[in-house]
């Protein structure tokens, strides 16, 4: 505001000024006073609307949306107002310009990237997700298909996964994998090499990246355009404890069924569980691959022992009957048997997803062979009725292991599974059966 500025220059800088710190009144003031100032821009093209959606100013929005402003105006850059709440992490201001109709599917100049893009690089899983559940009821499903807009491609072809392994984003990951992302879609395009979200989570550096990808069934062969495998890559970029688990020779990860159809189907509650179960048993699997590599896992964001105790500890339900190990937390649907988490992934997952057997065989159910229709969580029991067929019982540890032993003598529902596990011949054939006959093979 120096005194070289005109009367107008210092006209727009507090009008803009107003904007980026959301003095609602000063700006409604200033615009009854000069209408035009609603399509002035900055230097570099900024409009009012680019300014308050950067900056999370959602009355302002509201109120310049509300006068009828275009949501889709573009800055120096093509960049529209929604990619800036999505850069930023506005999340308000993402959803109202979604419902004031934004465009989504728009490209910036700079890179040629679209709001999702930018959600996911900068790792906003707020606006990620708020974007890919607009798309779902907009047009853009219809006329684009939501799956295509999940791996639109940038202008140098990165997908949105593509970026998010790269800036170290796994719960931008996670939600792409879970909404249909390609896990190992290319930059070349299909059939031409390129780089994959891999190779770029081994770049990153990101161990949280890497294990979702992996579970979701990334090929550790796959070779980018200079024929390169994620472990060289990582090695290169001295990702030791990433290079582990990405070097071929180590074991492989669980990877989640390749139909993911089955997976979907589940409910959210149970999908967590077994998430969760997943992680873990691959946690395991990481631990004996660097045995003796000289790395290891960085303090884990959850602890391995406790969590599973404290669990199975604190509730009174049934020991799952394959395992003998584990509480179950799942139930089939329609026949109502349960198992534990680490028993259903065993039951649907296997090492390397096989596209043309893995439709064939749909999982059934490990005691009556029913096929199913759903999994959900299984329903606790009353801790007063589990109470009562246990005694007093002494402390849980001894509890549960008193009711791994005695599970003939349980409640109706543990029986009428130890009975059909009966038939199975023990549990030693149960375990194996459970393992082998009904995992989808590869
Ligand atoms: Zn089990
Ligand atoms: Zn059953």
């Amino acid at each position: 505001m120096g005194q070289g500025l005109s009367c107008a220059a210092s006209q727009d800088h507090r009008f803009f000024s107003a904007v980026h710190f959301g003095d609602l009144e000063t700006v409604n003031a200033m615009l009854e006073r000069d209408p035009s100032l609603l399509y002035q821009t900055t230097y570099d093209r900024q409009y009012p609307l680019h300014i308050a959606a950067a900056n999370g100013q959602i009355e302002i929005l509201s109120m310049l949306l509300e006068r009828s402003v275009d949501p889709d105006m573009v800055n120096r850059q093509k960049q529209t107002p929604l990619m800036l709440a999505a850069m930023h992490g506005k999340i308000s201001c993402v959803k109202k310009l979604v419902e004031a109709g934004a465009n989504m599917l728009k490209f910036d100049s700079l890179n040629g990237r679209t709001c999702l893009h930018f959600a996911a690089y900068y790792g906003h899983s707020d606006c990620l997700q708020a974007i890919l559940s607009a798309v779902q009821s907009s047009p853009v499903a219809v006329s684009w298909g939501y799956s295509r807009f999940v791996n639109i491609r940038d202008g140098r072809g990165a997908t949105p996964l593509h970026l998010a392994a790269r800036q170290r984003r796994p719960e931008c990951v996670h939600i792409l994998l879970d909404n249909g992302a390609l896990v190992c879609s290319s930059t070349g395009g299909y059939g031409s090499p390129g780089t994959t979200p891999l190779h770029l989570a081994a770049r990153g550096g990101s161990l949280d990246c890497i294990r979702e990808l992996l579970a979701w069934g990334a090929d550790r062969m796959q070779r980018d355009a200079s024929g390169r495998i994620p472990y060289v890559v990582a090695l290169k970029y001295r990702n030791g404890t990433c290079a582990a688990l990405l070097n071929p020779s180590s074991a492989e990860p669980l990877v989640w069924p390749s139909p993911l159809k089955f997976i979907s189907e589940l409910n959210q509650e149970a999908k967590a569980l077994l998430e969760c179960a997943l992680m873990e048993a691959n946690r395991e699997r990481e631990k004996n691959i660097l045995k003796g590599t000289g790395y290891s896992l960085p303090s884990p964001s959850h602890s391995d022992d406790g969590t599973d105790d404290n669990i199975s500890e604190a509730s009174d339900t049934e020991l799952c009957c394959i395992c003998f190990e584990q509480v179950c937390t799942i139930e089939v649907e329609d026949c109502g048997h349960q198992m534990c988490a680490h028993c259903t992934l065993a039951l649907c997952c296997h090492n390397k997803p096989n596209p043309t057997t893995a439709c064939l065989t749909p999982p059934v159910c490990p005691f009556c062979r029913s096929t199913i229709a759903r999994l959900v969580v299984a329903k606790m029991k009353d801790c007063n009725d589990a109470d009562q067929d246990i005694g007093d019982g002494g402390s849980p540890k001894l509890r549960k292991s008193r009711r791994s032993l005695n599970f003939s003598e349980g409640s109706s529902s543990f029986k009428g599974l130890s009975a059909t596990f009966g038939k199975m011949g023990g549990r030693g054939s149960g375990r194996i059966a459970a393992e082998n006959e009904w995992v989808d093979k590869p």
